[in-house]
């Protein structure tokens, strides 16, 4: 369906640097059981968003099912363009409250065993986004 297609072009698409995914990777694995979040620092453009440093949110709290970060409690003085979190089980398809917490543009979903290959990107109505894994 054409409509369809056009509807993919305009999403975009989303480049990782090898550290930053290494960062979510390493993240994950520590908290595992649990799930782990970090704020993804970059920029956004009409084509891409380009992430290229992680922080740890002040206030996050990791639990088995939920990480139930204060989102909302970020600081604005910390610039992002969204966040990264972990699905210890299951897939790394978004959840109803990773929706409704969306901050940024970029919600990035890494899913066990945690490689690159069980990393994706969702915008804010859960679409998935290309996501690229660069060198630099
Ligand atoms: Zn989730």
């Amino acid at each position: 369906m054409s409509f369809k297609k056009s509807e993919r072009q305009n999403r975009k698409a989303v480049t990782i640097t090898r550290q930053v995914a290494d960062s979510i990777i390493t993240w994950a694995k520590t908290h595992h059981p649990n799930e782990a979040i970090l704020v993804l620092q970059g920029k956004s453009t009409r084509e891409q968003i380009s992430v290229d440093g992680v922080v740890i949110p002040p206030f996050s709290e990791s639990g088995p099912f939920y990480s139930g970060f204060g989102i909302h409690d970020l600081p604005y003085t910390i610039p992002h363009v969204g966040t990264a979190h972990s699905h210890p089980g299951g897939s790394n398809n978004p959840s109803l409250e990773d929706l409704n917490y969306f901050t940024g543009f970029v919600s990035i979903i890494i899913s066990h065993p945690y490689e690159d290959n069980t990393i994706a990107a969702y915008d804010r109505n859960g679409n998935s986004l290309e996501l690229k894994i660069v060198n630099s």
